[in-house]
């Protein structure tokens, strides 16, 4: 679908004007702006009161030196960025990615998509994203912490429980949250639930290390079950990357019925046709900060091949792009049609490029978008911010339960907003348009600066 539109080709060429090279973004909001012309043409307050302009530029956008010394006594220096990209129906949230491909457009990118993704959980959040160029591999724990620390030295002047409240991404799992909240606890001499995803024993919420894989398997297995009348009971799954969301949507689907034949990194794959044993990638993954290659090494039967775009050539029914954005290209999307795949759910942050979307929605093939199919991590981080504003914690049932039923909701609030704006079954107009509502109605109820 293009743009034809005139008030969103206006927009979204004043986007580029503004923000040239920054191909993620740009991406990322014209996908939007395809999605919300059936919505702008349908009610004219959007374009009288601006709603679109407005949506599509940073509310601030915060960007900051981080010097730190490494295990040899040298003085690195990183980039570290804040984007507080809407707040007009809540705080600031989203996560903190550490990845050296991190920059202005893929911060917008994040920060922009999050908007709509918080707005559909339901739960008054904002949305923002920020992270570092930084690269945590091959770094030692003392290098993490002290890069943490610095780069929360910055940030704190910023965020705050009722302001912003970030959470982790790529490169951020429990290990940093636990360095940033002691940094910021030092410095403010207050204990607020102004970080997310952190240890139990000090106000992390149970389900919140599951929930963004969790999550997606539960609105796939609602988009399965509502639109195809099956489940995962029995599929062939294959899961890109195996950092926290891969690991999560494995055990799940697994628990599922589901047998997962396939999980990566950024260097390759690797396929188990046994099923992947998820004790091994999580020993390797999580308490060895290893390489998935090493997993043949220790179960039998298993290949590994280099290159991780191979993934896709595995035949199965069920694919969940977990790794990264524009992991998935229209060709591969092809082959993976010719394999007879009947869904694809994005666990990553914009994983299908435009031309496997088109490939997929053309071919009939269920499609999950990212905003809605992985907003269980966020759903739970919003869990978290309650827990922490109460002073009580919910156990592992009650957070699961709450997920699940939040996960079953945005399915179907982005599938009956595709039926509304004749789209039925386009999950992506769907997402878009069931997100945007609620957040453009909220900003034009605040009224505009005069
Ligand atoms: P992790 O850091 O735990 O894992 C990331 C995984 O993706 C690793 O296996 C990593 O491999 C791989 N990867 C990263 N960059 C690339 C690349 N350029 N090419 C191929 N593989 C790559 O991150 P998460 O699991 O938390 O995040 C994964 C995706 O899910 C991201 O898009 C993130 O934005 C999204 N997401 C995460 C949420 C969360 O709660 N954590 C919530 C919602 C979305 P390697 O080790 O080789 O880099």
């Amino acid at each position: 679908m293009a743009i034809t539109n005139s008030y969103m080709q206006r927009v979204m060429e004043q986007v580029k004007q503004r923000n040239p090279g920054e191909s993620e973004f740009l991406q990322a909001v014209e996908e939007v702006l395809e999605s919300l012309q059936l919505v702008v043409e349908k009610d004219p307050r959007y374009e009288q009161y601006g709603v679109i302009e407005r949506l599509v530029e940073p509310e601030r956008f915060i960007q900051f030196r981080v010097s730190w010394v490494d295990d040899n006594g040298k003085v690195q220096v990183n980039r570290g960025f804040r984007c507080q990209f809407n707040s007009a129906i809540g705080p600031y949230k989203g996560g903190l990615r550490l990845h050296p491909s991190v920059c202005a457009s893929v911060v917008k990118f994040l920060g922009f998509e999050q908007i709509f993704k918080n707005s559909l959980t339901t739960l008054p959040m904002g949305g923002g994203k920020g992270g570092s160029d930084f690269d945590p591999k091959g770094k030692s724990d003392m290098e993490i912490m002290r890069f943490c620390q610095s780069f929360m030295t910055e940030l704190c002047k910023h965020i705050g429980p009722d302001t912003d409240v970030p959470a982790g991404d790529i490169g951020v799992g429990g290990r940093e949250i636990g360095f940033m909240y002691g940094q910021y606890k030092r410095l403010r001499n207050e204990f607020t639930g102004v970080l997310t995803g952190k240890g139990l024993t000090f106000g992390g919420s149970l389900v919140r290390t599951e929930a963004t894989g969790y999550g997606l398997c539960y609105f796939t297995q609602e988009m399965l079950q509502c639109m195809k009348n099956t489940s995962f009971e029995g599929k062939t799954v294959v899961i890109s990357g195996s950092g926290n969301v891969a690991i999560y949507a494995t055990q799940k689907a697994t628990q599922l019925g589901a047998k997962v034949v396939a999980l990566s990194d950024s260097n390759g794959y690797i396929y188990d046709p046994n099923g992947i044993n998820l004790d091994v990638v999580k020993q390797i993954k999580e308490v060895e900060h290893g390489r998935i290659k090493e997993y043949v090494q220790r179960v039998s039967g298993a290949e590994y091949h280099e290159g991780c775009r191979g993934i896709w050539t595995i035949p199965c029914d069920i694919a969940l792009p977990c790794a990264t954005q524009n992991e998935l290209n229209g060709d591969e999307a092809k082959v993976l049609v010719q394999n007879g795949v009947m869904a694809v759910a994005e666990g990553a942050n914009m994983p299908s490029t435009p031309e496997a979307i088109a490939v997929f929605q053309e071919n009939g093939v269920l499609f999950g978008p990212a905003k809605a199919a992985n907003a269980g991590g966020v759903a739970t981080s919003g869990l978290e911010m309650s827990q922490n504003s109460a002073r009580l914690s919910w156990t592992f049932e009650e957070v699961d339960a709450k997920l699940q039923e939040i996960m079953k909701n945005i399915f179907h609030n982005a599938y009956n907003a595709s039926v509304e704006y004749d789209c039925p079954g386009n999950l992506v107009n769907g997402a878009n348009i069931a997100g945007f509502k609620k957040v453009a109605d909220a900003m034009i109820a605040q009224g505009v600066c005069y």
